[in-house]
């Protein structure tokens, strides 16, 4: 069988506090934290408490449309975070993880004409990502399972007319 890692809702509690250290062992205090929904929910919530950081917005990115098509590059879905927000603010981005990067940069470009200083911390980098991420705990090629999206959910698909 092929090998994936898992990540168990034990390991994550661990791993975000470790992932929080990394952070304040190299001095970045960030004003707030920006998560990247919905995986990057769990970690920017971690991370809030672990860096005393009570400041936390949100961005909706997916790769896919309402018809089910995966697109060539992430999107972002509304609402926005307003600009006004982050403008000269040190700003802490946590997703849980960067597998191509695309999504990353996409945020990271956001941010950036309008921050001070933008900083990326994921609980998985993997080989390929574009963006090299400041903080990360753990790197690996393989498929991840984590403890949020590894079951199904408990009703039919949102949205979906289920098959014909
Ligand atoms: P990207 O390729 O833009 O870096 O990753 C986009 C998103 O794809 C991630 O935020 C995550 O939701 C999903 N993804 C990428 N690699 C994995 C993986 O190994 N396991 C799971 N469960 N999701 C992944």
């Amino acid at each position: 069988a092929e090998e994936r890692e898992n990540l168990t809702w034990e390991l994550f509690g661990s791993a975000s506090r470790e992932l929080a250290r990394e952070v304040a062992a190299d001095g970045f205090v960030p004003d707030l934290i920006l998560s990247v929904a919905r995986g990057g929910l769990f970690v920017a919530g971690a991370l809030g408490y672990a860096l005393d950081v009570k400041n936390l917005h949100v961005m909706n990115v997916e790769f896919y449309t309402g018809v089910d098509q995966r697109l060539d590059l992430p999107v972002m879905l509304p609402p926005v975070p307003n600009v006004v927000d982050l403008t000269r603010k040190k700003v802490l981005v946590a997703d849980d993880v960067a597998d191509t990067g695309a999504t990353l940069k996409l945020v990271r470009d956001f941010c950036a004409d309008h921050v001070a200083d933008v900083r990326c911390a994921v609980v998985y980098e993997k080989p390929a990502s574009t963006v090299k991420c400041e903080y990360v705990w753990k790197r690996t090629d393989r498929w991840i399972n984590f403890p949020w999206s590894v079951l199904p959910p408990v009703v039919e698909r949102a949205g979906q007319v289920l098959d014909a």
